[in-house]
């Protein structure tokens, strides 16, 4: 399968790791938008949130318990932060691979542009 994300996470080609356990990996994205700007994904192969299953709905718990352990290590939990999960084209999903984007460190404006 040709997925760039499946790639980091096989450690065929290098990512910038922050956590890694045995159902989730993180890393930091290539063109941040924020002072952090870390992708958590499942190290199973889901498409879409679309694709998302029934029985898939703990490890998707787990994207979200990971994204808020990260944003408290690095201590901006308290003051505020973004996750992102963007879903086919319209919502400018670019890597088909689920991924939750955590950004932080700086303020954030609603609704987004
Ligand atoms: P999407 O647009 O699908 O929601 O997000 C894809 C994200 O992956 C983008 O923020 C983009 O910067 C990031 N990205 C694309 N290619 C790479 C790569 O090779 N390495 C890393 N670390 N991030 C990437
Ligand atoms: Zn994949």
């Amino acid at each position: 399968m040709n997925c760039l994300f499946c790639k980091i996470i096989d450690h065929e080609i290098p990512g910038d790791i922050v956590f890694e356990d045995d159902e989730v990996l993180a890393f930091n994205d290539i063109n941040p938008q924020a002072p952090t700007h870390i992708l958590i994904v499942p190290k199973k192969h889901i498409a879409t949130l679309n694709d998302i299953e029934e029985g898939d709905l703990p490890l998707v718990g787990r994207l979200q318990n990971t994204a808020a352990r990260l944003a408290a290590e690095r201590g901006f939990a308290e003051e505020g932060y973004r996750v992102v999960m963007n879903c086919n084209e319209a919502g400018g999903q670019t890597v088909y691979h689920i991924h939750m984007h955590l950004m932080g460190g700086r303020r954030f404006t609603w609704p987004a542009g």
